[in-house]
């Protein structure tokens, strides 16, 4: 196979595959959205993910098609593959990452730790599955959400009625997933990539905090993880990774409840939030282990260069100007700061960079995380 991979979406994700891909001499093209996006850098095209003949075009330049986001619909996804275009995800995983409720059905048929859930098509299911889990749950639509939107907590069966309008509007019909509210003490995540011919690779088990259901920070490992949590989320995510025939990065986001489990909540096929540490804490960054397992080229180390690594997002970015525009004085004070801007405007909410920092105190190091983004951020 040639190394020309092609990424479908301009965002921050492809953006920090642009240095990996340079390194590895891999010639990288992006079909971006919009111009001027993060990866504006690597687009050679710019147009609708939606639209097959766009897509099938993009697709016809490169040796391998890849993703920085889960959103290219399937009829799309199944014509490449049918064509013969290298597609890694390939659809019949990648479905699993598009629809909360078919990932849910399948982790349970390959008998995974998941919360209870169930389908629900009306108030009444929905008020069925109150009545068995002491009054309150969590609902969520199958498709579309992200950083928490279409995920809420319920405690009455009508507080989705107007998803469940939405849904009986919807041509194809369709159900919301609801789950058990989960007691957990933290949450934690496990990155792993897998080449198409079988081999996988691990980085250590996270921890991810969240804020507003968006994550915020993430602890590189996740503090007392050594052992036997570290053997279960990593046995986890290898079943999902060989369960579901994932190919490229896979990340399994984790509850660690209050009766010591571990249970699947989210999975992400592509580079994830929670393994950004990795570009400057891991031997290899998550990212340039993206290319090289969709190229099917030998995995690199997981290891971890520091005993910690803290990495904080971003959040907004400056009212006026860029983010570089506070780089002066949030370097100066941090020399140990690896600051990464995804190259956005600034919106207040916005996630438009990240900053880690690595070391042997997870205190210091944590401070100083937490400083340098608080500087780069309105
Ligand atoms: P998204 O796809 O929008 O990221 P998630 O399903 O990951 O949505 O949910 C976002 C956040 O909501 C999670 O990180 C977690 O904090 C909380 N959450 C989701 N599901 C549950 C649950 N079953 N029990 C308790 N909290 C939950």
């Amino acid at each position: 196979m040639g190394m020309t991979v092609g990424v479908i979406g301009g965002g921050q994700l492809a953006r920090m595959m642009i240095p990996a891909a340079v390194a590895l001499g891999i010639d990288l093209r992006v079909l971006a959205e919009q111009p001027g996006m993060s990866a504006a850098l690597a687009a050679v095209a710019v147009g609708d993910y939606r639209d097959l003949d766009t897509v099938l075009a993009f697709a016809e330049t490169v040796d391998v098609v890849t993703f920085d986001h889960e959103h290219v619909p399937q009829e799309i996804l199944r014509e490449l593959v049918r064509r013969g275009v290298q597609v890694h995800p390939g659809p019949d995983a990648l479905l699993y990452a598009q629809d909360k409720l078919l990932m849910r059905e399948r982790l349970t048929e390959l008998g995974l730790p998941v919360p209870d859930w169930a389908r629900v098509e009306n108030s009444e299911q929905l008020g069925a599955f109150l009545a068995e889990h002491g009054g309150r749950a969590v609902v969520k639509t199958a498709r579309g959400g992200y950083d928490g939107k279409g995920v809420r907590v319920v405690s009455h069966e009508h507080e989705a009625d107007d998803w469940f309008a939405a849904l009986a509007e919807d041509a194809n019909g369709g159900a919301l997933l609801v789950e058990e509210l989960v007691e957990f003490r933290r949450e934690l995540a496990q990155v792993v990539a897998r080449r198409p011919s079988g081999e996988i690779a691990l980085w250590p088990v996270v921890e991810t905090v969240q804020r507003g259901g968006v994550c915020a920070e993430v602890i590189a490992p996740a503090p007392s993880s050594a052992g036997r949590l570290a053997d279960v989320a990593a046995d986890i995510a290898v079943a999902v990774a060989e369960g579901i025939g994932v190919t490229g990065v896979l990340a399994v986001e984790l509850f660690e409840t209050t009766d010591d489990r571990l249970l699947i909540n989210e999975l992400a096929m592509r580079p994830h939030n929670s393994g950004h540490w990795s570009i400057d804490g891991s031997t290899t960054s998550q990212f340039e282990q993206h290319l090289r397992a969709v190229l099917d080229l030998p995995l690199g180390g997981t290891g971890a260069r520091d005993a910690w690594s803290v990495m904080v997002n971003v959040f907004g970015g400056p009212a006026e100007g860029v983010l570089g525009d506070r780089y002066g004085q949030a370097l100066a004070e941090h020399p140990l700061a690896k600051v990464h801007s995804y190259g956005k405007a600034s919106r207040p909410g916005r996630k438009v960079g990240h900053v880690t920092v690595g070391g042997d105190d997870l205190d210091e190091v944590a401070y100083q995380a937490r400083a340098t983004a608080a500087f780069l951020q309105e």
